[in-house]
């Protein structure tokens, strides 16, 4: 039955719409498992009823009644308990209520599983038979693993939800996670950035000389990109797999194949894009019909290339494309670079199919203040320019939002402005709570380039900056030249604070399009510290243009990311000395001119909770990176939308590691903070408090909240939450507990519910 299983789900695949999809699944079910019916039934949480989306047996007239009930019928049943029924004769079960105008009486056997994705019961899926009979154990797991294979389907790879489909003429709700707090209402931006070959449309080009200017600029980029990819893989490839990226930039210097597009853009006024399309296509039919071996395979040579192409095409989002005065960007994967290329005011929202709460994309969303939802099952056809709202509370969005929701969103919003107002008034007060608790409340930056011009308020420092952007933003690594003047930008601004700059830490979500790290577990593997002691040319680089723009302002502190062992440190540590050393020789400095900055580590690897003591010998101070610290301790992906939900902050474990950081840290009198996403967060700040941290660093978008809840209450009293908060035995129990106190302090505003 395996290959049967897997002809049905391949051509559910195929199909192109959800009704499609649902007709040939049960056409297919029927034929493969020989039973007389077929039928799948489509939970609609809303109006409580358990919709027939498709049936092959069942009559399906128009008298036919189109759903049951919740709780109604066998169907009912399955879907209630969220277990498979198998039953000889219907009609015998007390629970049985057959389908108006169905016929449904004619079948006595039987077999219905629920469709059942992230826990959430998603529909009914049934097979009957006329004759009474029980289904074997194989037929039952087959309907079963069928429905699993379903539920992924409906579930991740989206509903497969056509927009044009007429049957969705109400508002539609879709769940996913709050990644950023706030709420839009804005039309829907797509950015289609995997678009195959075979997607691309034939469209003619709107200005000529801009699609042969992006055109250009877009072969110069891949050939850049496979250069500096052969470069950077030449010593782990083979001779012959290097070999390919030889024929990958042939194809992009032949003159022939460059200016036969030229030509469909130049003399067919084709759009860029189209015109690759067309060119590409025609040079795979000719090589395909080659018959020497060597020659059909360079089809897929051209494919590859015009497919790069592409994807650089596609990923384009400058004043080329006419943007609206608002819109919400929704992609199926949201990259970073696509956020910083659109105009931060244009911005009221982000939706991101895939990643997770986590995801550097999310932070950056907080740290914009921008509202994000991730990880919704949608498909994203014909979704562009569609007014939709998403609510970043509750990790919500709605489609065809009808009058009556515009006007509860936009309530909601009215809201939140005064909320912000009132934040705002505070702003340029320092942390200080009722009893006189000093906190320094220090800035995130570097994910936004250009926050570094406008944080409204009162702080303390800079307490991360995380170094990668100037990395991302560039075609190859930025020169020490380059890397000195931002750095110099950043410390000056700032020249009367401390500013705590993080030495490169890619890996994991965060590529260098001029690097590609390839990896299964990219989290766990060449990410961080380990990456850039394996290429100390990059290290002694940036480390040098750290110290070097920090001559004049002296205000510049080093910071590790992804220390899991002590050695790590040890070596980083000779590596700054070298640095220094070599700055200190080429500019003619004196020890005293030229003192050391002060060097630290991130704790977010689990295992560097425990050699706090031998930390404490090496370096002035550590800063808790809770994004991934909580990712390691708790074993969940922060960019996978399928776990994010055991992503919890709250954790008791994650307070557990909070309490002996701080413990051990004050044990061995060695400087705390947290930098995570967990210090800008109303609970996670006041959790922290109650523990005892003193320096929370956070996006300037949280500053205001966290400040103002700070400024609210006594310190003592969030001891005491926090010493039943040790106590309990789950996130929500803890959660809870802030929630209620918050509330007795009439701050639950802060809070949303639903969240
Ligand atoms: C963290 O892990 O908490 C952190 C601050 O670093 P990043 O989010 O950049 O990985
Ligand atoms: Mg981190």
């Amino acid at each position: 039955m395996l290959s049967q299983l897997r002809q049905i789900l391949e051509r559910v695949g195929d199909a192109k719409n959800l009704t499609i999809a649902m007709d040939t699944l049960v056409q297919q079910t029927k034929l493969v498992m020989e039973v007389d019916c077929c039928t799948i039934y489509i939970t609609d949480e809303n109006t409580r009823k358990l919709n027939l989306m498709a049936t092959e047996g069942l009559l399906n007239k128009s008298n036919t009644q189109q759903y049951l009930n919740f709780g109604e019928g066998i169907v009912g049943l399955v879907h209630q308990k969220g277990e498979p029924l198998n039953l000889a004769n219907i009609a015998e079960h007390p629970h049985y209520k057959y389908l108006p105008g169905s016929q449904e009486h004619s079948f006595n056997s039987f077999l219905g599983t629920p469709i059942i994705h992230k826990r959430q019961v998603l529909g009914v899926l049934v097979a009957q038979q006329k004759k009474p009979r029980l289904f074997s154990e194989l037929e039952e797991s087959f309907l079963v693993t069928l429905a699993m294979h379903l539920a992924s389907v409906l579930g991740n790879s989206g509903l497969r939800l056509q927009i044009s489909d007429n049957s969705l003429a109400t508002a539609l709700h879709l769940q996913g996670c709050p990644a950023s707090s706030g709420i839009a209402i804005a039309p829907a931006h797509v950015v289609q950035s995997i678009l195959t070959l075979d997607e691309v449309k034939i469209e003619k080009s709107q200005s000529i000389s801009k699609d042969i200017l992006l055109f250009e600029m877009m072969v110069k980029k891949c050939s850049n990109e496979f250069s500096s990819m052969a470069l950077t893989l030449k010593e782990q490839l083979s001779k012959e797999a290097f070999a390919l990226f030889d024929i990958y930039s042939h194809v992009l210097k032949d003159k022939t194949f460059l200016n036969a597009i030229r030509a469909q853009i130049n003399e067919q006024h084709l759009s860029a894009s189209s015109a690759i399309k067309v060119v590409a296509s025609d040079y795979i039919v000719q090589f395909e019909a080659m018959s020497d071996s060597y020659l059909s395979e360079r089809a897929s040579d051209i494919r590859d290339v015009a497919q790069r192409l592409l994807y650089h095409l596609t990923q384009q989002v400058d004043d080329y494309i006419v943007l609206p005065d608002k819109f919400i960007l929704i992609a199926n994967e949201v990259t970073l670079s696509m956020i910083a290329s659109v105009p931060r005011e244009k911005l009221s929202g982000i939706v991101s199919i895939h990643g997770g709460i986590s995801s550097h994309v999310a932070i950056l969303a907080r740290a914009l203040g921008v509202p994000a939802v991730m990880g919704l099952s949608l498909s994203l056809t014909d979704l562009n320019k569609q007014l939709i709202i998403i609510d970043g509370y509750a990790g919500a969005m709605v489609l065809f939002p009808d009058a009556s929701l515009l006007k509860h969103y936009q309530q909601l919003l009215n809201e939140e402005n005064d909320l912000k107002t009132l934040v705002a008034s505070g702003e340029h007060k320092e942390a200080i709570t009722q009893d006189g608790f000093k906190v320094d409340i220090l800035l995130n930056t570097g994910l936004n380039a250009n926050q570094h011009g406008a944080v409204a308020g009162h702080f303390d420092g800079i307490g991360l900056y995380r170094s990668e952007l100037p990395f991302m933003l560039t075609d190859t690594f930025p020169t020490e030249v380059e890397q000195v003047g931002v750095y110099q930008t950043l410390l000056e601004q700032y020249q009367t604070l401390p500013v705590t700059m993080r030495t490169l830490d890619i890996g994991g979500d965060k590529q260098l399009s001029y690097f590609p790290i390839i990896e299964d577990n990219p989290f766990l593997g060449w990410r961080g510290i380990r990456l850039t002691l394996d290429h100390p040319e990059i290290l002694l680089v940036q480390i040098r243009a750290m110290l070097k723009a920090n001559l004049h302002t002296q205000n510049l502190r080093i910071m590790l990311p992804m220390i899991s062992s002590i050695n790590e440190v040890v070596e980083a540590k000779l590596l700054i000395h070298q640095a220094w050393n070599e700055v200190k020789y080429e500019l003619m400095l004196t020890a005293n001119a030229f003192p050391m900055p002060h060097i630290g580590v991130m704790v977010e690897v689990p295992s560097s909770i425990f050699i706090i003591r031998q930390l404490a010998e090496q370096v002035d101070f550590i800063s808790i990176g809770s994004n991934d610290l909580i990712q390691y301790l708790l074993a969940v992906d922060r960019n996978n939308s399928r776990v994010s939900s055991l992503f919890d902050s709250y954790h008791p474990a994650v307070l557990q590691c909070l309490k002996i950081i701080i413990d051990n840290a004050r044990c061995y009198q060695l400087e705390v903070s947290i930098c995570g996403e967990l210090a800008g967060d109303p609970i996670g700040a006041m959790i922290l408090l109650g523990l005892g941290y003193k320096k929370l660093s956070m996006n300037a978008n949280n500053m205001g909240k966290v400040k103002y809840l700070i400024n609210a209450v006594p310190k003592h009293e969030l001891e005491n939450c926090v010493e039943l908060a040790l106590q309990a035995n789950s996130g929500v129990e803890i959660r809870t507990i802030f929630i209620n106190y918050m509330d007795r302090k009439g701050l639950g505003g802060f809070i949303r519910a639903g969240k």
